[in-house]
């Protein structure tokens, strides 16, 4: 399809833990579309970058890697729990979610390279898709600005940090909240100024503050929003 279409795509942005994975996936499976994350494609990336021992000032290298990495993600079609990380046909999906991994993303997500590698790779699975969602931080900017459906999730710093405690804790980790606090402010920082591809409220994209909402809420307000605009 030409690029100028406008294509059956809900694109979502937000900052970290403003609920964007999990409703995501949600809204995904109500309107039987296919869910994309593309944070795992940066993260499989880094994650890459660390076991191959490349040490983080070598852009070249790394822009060189993004050029030819293998990443599958297996769709999420079959139930929201289901959603598998393929790295060179290596199950990667916990591993990715490390905290040295979600430490080290910033250094490649905020090379130019590599943004347009990976941006180019979420382009064609999207236009292969008769219907997606996808989100990360310049999916309604730049990935797909013309995404029929935009949207903008957020939540107050104080909130994002809350729900951050409790995913650690229910995996049976506890962190203090210092720790949380500053990793999700340099989180903050390196996606809001970052020069190329920086979190930032595309034009006409609709603006969720999900801090006092449900998880329900949200998600019955996106797909209210699509079915109205379909
Ligand atoms: O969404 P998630 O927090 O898993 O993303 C991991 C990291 O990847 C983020 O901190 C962000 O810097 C980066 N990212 C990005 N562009 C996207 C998605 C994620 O730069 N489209």
């Amino acid at each position: 399809m030409k690029f100028t279409e406008q294509l059956n795509a809900v694109a979502i942005d937000g900052p970290a833990g403003s609920g964007k994975s999990t409703i995501s996936k949600l809204v995904a499976e109500k309107l039987g579309f296919t869910y994309i994350d593309t944070g795992a494609m940066y993260r499989a990336l880094t994650l890459k970058v660390m076991e191959e021992k490349i040490d983080f000032s070598n852009e070249e290298k790394i822009i060189n890697l993004s050029k030819n990495i293998d990443i599958k993600l297996l769709p999420a079609r079959d139930g929201i729990n289901t959603i598998k990380v393929l790295l060179d046909g290596k199950d990667v999906s916990e591993k990715i979610r490390a905290a040295d991994v979600t430490r080290n993303v910033k250094y490649t997500a905020k090379l130019k390279g590599v943004r347009e590698n990976l941006v180019a790779l979420q382009r064609l699975m999207a236009e292969k898709l008769s219907g997606v969602v996808m989100e990360g931080r310049d999916i309604t900017t730049v990935v797909l600005p013309t995404a029929k459906y935009k949207i903008y999730l957020d939540a107050s710093f104080e909130e994002r940090v809350k729900r951050r405690l409790l995913e650690f804790e229910k995996k049976g980790e506890i962190l203090p909240v210092e720790e949380l606090e500053k990793d999700l402010e340099e989180r903050d920082n390196s996606d809001f100024t970052r020069d190329v591809g920086p979190l930032k409220k595309a034009e006409g994209a609709i603006v969720i503050d999900t801090t006092n909402l449900s998880i329900s809420d949200v998600v019955t307000r996106i797909t209210d929003y699509v079915k109205k605009k379909l």
